[in-house]
Parts: structure tokens; sequence; C-alpha cells
């Protein structure tokens, strides 16, 4: 029976012998073994009782097996629903309760902790470890590897991904089988993925990044994949030589130049190295040039829409932008108050409408409606531009814009012209409450290793670039930037840290 999703992505790789996933210590998992694999716990969620359109929502390792599972639920028809293995047991009982998830997979370990949250959502819970252990596996023991494909069609939901929560609570984006498919194709023929390449895969696999980008691109091109449980610098240098291509967060860019081993040598045999979920300095950029000879192909997307812009495979790969629209998506910069089209050039709304775009939040039919559109626009909550050859720039979210005086500060402007101050490693620029202003701009600073920027050096730097209004009023110097797993900058928990500064 026609299933797009599974029978595209995986169904074609039967009986192939062809290594697809490859761990650290060289074992490899053939197209087929990792088939079968995906049939026999198919097998055994069917005998859970689970039924066609039912969430499955899964907090795992990251393994062979966890990823078979996603395939399993492909074939099977349910809704896949993989959980930032940081979450705490409070916080996976939002996300079993909000989806209605009929089972939880979670490790053994969290078994004791995680009963209560199943049980009071009515959820099944089963097991699944880090070695391919536990209770669903023992099911899926005794399954059959023939498992027939349950039918779908391309409007069916397949996933159901909550976003990162970066700006206030994990929303859960209802993803189509065509929303994955398509990006899916695009961005393998964008980026030239053939059966030849060999991805480093260092990513978790429950964000959109690691799962979609990049499983569902090897699996559409036939390639195979470094399965690593994690990113270690010293990891990924040891195994890149085997290797064709890198996805990673920028942290995984600035983690590899901070290694002296990590050389021209190192990346010779590489192809491609991506970037994405976060946005990648300028100054990463040229550093990852000069010592490797490659230039990072950044591009932009989010879990609501999969991917939407990319900088080119051929063409030149502009630093501090996300590249074009992909083909097939369409992108325009918008006033964030009446909606209305920008001339070129202007700050904005970005907002995006494609096969890419996802059909709305689960269970938030007003929150969806404020921003997915009715002509099928989504409004992405991003602010950038569109430069005079089509690239398209963030400069930051619409969330962490400043308005100081009645006035607005774009924080990204501002952080490009302190992190140019010699010693300055990163910043991070926010707005934070102040009696006069409304809000006041405060620059967070984080110097190079062994250096020490003056707070005048600063100053200087902005009065020289920026209007008076733009200034930052206070600069606060931090050892590091707090980050999430995907590398992204918590501006929220700096506003937190910051708030009292005028009070
Ligand atoms: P939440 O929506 O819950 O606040 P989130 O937006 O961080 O969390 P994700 O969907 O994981 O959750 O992240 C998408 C966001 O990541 C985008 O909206 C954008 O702000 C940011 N992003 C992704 N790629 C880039 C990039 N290349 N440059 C700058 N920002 C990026
Ligand atoms: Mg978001």
């Amino acid at each position: 029976m026609a299933n797009p999703l599974y029978d595209r992505l995986f169904g074609r790789h039967a009986g192939s012998d062809a290594p697809f996933l490859i761990d650290g210590a060289g074992g490899e998992t053939s197209f087929a073994a990792f088939l079968a694999l995906a049939a026999r716990i198919a097998g055994a969620l069917r005998e859970a009782g689970l039924r066609p359109g039912d969430r499955v929502a899964a907090q795992v390792a990251k393994s062979p097996e966890a990823l078979a599972l996603y395939a399993a639920c492909a074939r099977s028809g349910l809704v896949f629903l993989p959980l930032n293995t940081a979450y705490t047991a409070a916080e996976l009982g939002y996300f079993v309760a909000d989806s209605g998830a009929a089972c939880l997979v979670c490790d053994p370990a969290r078994e004791a902790d995680l009963a209560p949250v199943a049980e009071g959502c009515g959820a099944r819970l089963l097991t699944l470890d880090g070695g391919g252990g536990g209770t669903l596996m023992a099911r899926a023991k005794g399954q059959s590897e023939d498992f027939a494909t349950v039918a779908r069609g391309e409007e069916d939901l397949a996933a159901l991904l909550y976003t990162s929560g970066t700006t206030g609570r994990s929303k859960g984006a209802m993803l189509t089988q065509r929303n994955l498919l398509s990006n899916a194709a695009t961005l393998t023929e964008l980026w030239q993925f053939t059966g030849r390449d060999v991805l480093l895969h260092a990513l978790p696999i429950f964000h959109t990044h690691g799962l979609f980008v990049a499983t569902n691109v090897m699996l559409e091109a036939g390639g195979s994949m470094i399965f690593l449980p994690g990113f270690e610098a010293g990891r990924v240098i040891d195994l890149m030589p085997r290797a064709t291509a890198l996805m990673g967060v920028p942290t995984f860019y600035t983690r590899l130049l901070e290694e002296d081993r990590f050389t021209r040598e190192t990346a010779a045999g590489m192809r491609l190295f991506i970037s994405g979920s976060a946005p990648l300095l300028e100054e990463t950029h040229r550093q990852f040039e000069a010592r490797t000879g490659h230039r990072i192909l950044e591009r932009y997307g989010m879990t609501e829409t999969n991917m939407s812009t990319s900088n080119p495979y051929e063409g030149e790969r502009r630093a501090g932008t996300v590249g074009f629209p992909l083909p097939g998506v369409e992108l325009k910069i918008t006033d964030p108050e009446s909606g209305e089209g920008l001339p070129a050039g202007e700050i904005g709304m970005i907002e995006v409408r494609g096969p890419n775009v996802f059909r709305g939040y689960w269970g938030m039919p007003e929150k969806t409606a404020a921003e997915l559109r009715a002509d099928g626009f989504f409004i992405t909550g991003d602010l950038g531009r569109v430069d005079a050859d089509g690239y398209v720039q963030i400069v930051g979210r619409g969330k962490d814009l400043i308005i100081s005086g009645g006035l607005n500060v774009y924080p990204k402007e501002v952080e490009l012209v302190l992190d140019a101050v010699p010693g300055v490693l990163e910043t991070a620029v926010i707005g934070v409450p102040h009696g006069d202003l409304g809000e006041a701009v405060v620059a967070v600073v984080v110097p190079e290793p062994g250096a020490a920027p003056e707070e005048a050096t600063l100053m200087a730097a902005a009065n020289e670039a920026l209007a008076r209004f733009k200034h930052p009023k206070r600069i606060a110097f931090l050892d590091a930037l707090p980050r999430n797993t995907m590398g992204k900058v918590q501006k929220g928990a700096l506003r937190e840290r910051f708030a009292g500064l005028f009070g």
C-alpha cells in the first residue's frame, strides 16, 4: 500500500547491503538491516495496541534503534514525536499531555520517574536504552521482518515536532509527509548529496536539524552516516578523513577551530560543511576558511518550516547571510504591524510559503491562525532583510527587538559592531526594563580567552558606528553566553539575569 514517506525515504532501500549507519568503532548497519530492525519495531508497536494517527513520544538516547523507531512510525502511520533528552519528568508531563501521546518510549533508567507521567496521561510506557536494550526491543525481537506498510497520503501527519522553547513554551508543529519529503528532495539536490556521501552525524536526533535535515537527506541520497552519540571535537577530527560532509550548529565549528589538530589536511577529503540552527559569526566563517580552505554553507530553517533558505552550493557562500529562498519556497519581508510587503533592503518580518511549511500548531487553533496566514504564508517571528543580490540576512528574532525611547534597536546591528572590537569573542545585546526609556540597550560581552577588552573601547566603537539611541547603556562581561543544546543563545535567560540593572 502506498505510503509516500516510507516508500520514498526508507522502502526504496529494501534489500540494499550498502552501509547506512557506521558507528565510531567501524561497525556498520546496512540499509537492509536497518529496515529489518524498523519492521520489527513496527510490529512491536502494533502489538502494543498503537493505531495509525497515534502519537509516539520518545525521549531516548541517540542510537540506530532510536532512528529505526522513526522509520517504524513512518511505516505504521504513527506520528513520531521525539523529545529533547534533557527534559525533566515535569517537562515531559507537558509534552505527553499536550500531544495526547498514546505511547511514551523512555530510557529504562527513567522508567520509574516517568511511570506516573505516562499513567496520568493514559499513555503506554515502553523503554529503549542507548545500546538497543529495553522493553520495546524485547517486544521487537519476536516480531517478523515483514510488516505490511500502512497506507498514508502526503497530507497525513508524519511528525509532531516541538519547537526548542527559546522564546517561550515549546509548541507542537504538525508536519505532514509532504513537508518532510519536499524538503528532503530539495536539499539533496541543492547540496548535491549522492550515494557516495558519508555524513558525519554528531547532532541530536530529537531536533529538526539532526532528524529531518540530516537523516532525510541521507535517506533520499542513499548515502551513509557516521552516527555519533554527540559532538566531541577530538572524535570528529579523528573520523573526518572517512567522511565527505558535516552538518553542524555554529558551536561545532568554533569548537573545531579551538583544536590545533584541526587542519587543512583533516578536512582535505571533505566536500561540504553546513551550519544552521543559530547564527554563524562572520568571524567563524572567515577563520574556518583560513584554516581549511572551505567556506561553510549556512542555511536557515525552523521546526515549523523545515529549511527555508540556503547559501548556494556552487555560487558565493556569503558570510553573515543565510542565502536564498530554496527552490519552491517563497519568502517576503513584511511590516510586522501591518503585514504589508516592505521595499527591497528594508528590515522586517520574514514570512515564508511553500510545501515545507507545517500545517499548524497542535491544539492551538488561535496561535495557528495568528501566525499562518490564510494565503499560506507563515509569519516566522524572525526579522531580516534581503540584500541587493537577493541574499537573506537574519537580524534576530522579533521577540528580541529592543524598543528604547520609542525607537527600534536591532540587537544584531549592535552586536556586529562590538564583535569587531579586538579581544571580543562574542556578544549578546538585549533590552532591559528602564524607567525612562521603556527598555535600555545592554551589551553582554564575552572576551576572547586571555583578553580583557575595556568598556571605554567598546563604548567608543559603538559611538563611532551607531546612532546614540543604539548605544549600550551598560556593558556586562561574562565568560560564556547561556546556550541550549542546539547552540542557541538564551536571550530570555540574559534578560532575566539583568532585569534589575536599572531598577
Ligand atoms: P521557540 O519557537 O520555541 O521559541 P526556536 O524558535 O528556537 O524555539 P527552533 O524551531 O528549533 O526553535 O529554531 C528556529 C529558529 O532558529 C529560527 O526561527 C531562527 O531564529 C533560528 N535559526 C535557525 N537557523 C538560523 C541561522 N542560520 N541564523 C540565524 N538564526 C537561525
Ligand atoms: Mg521558533
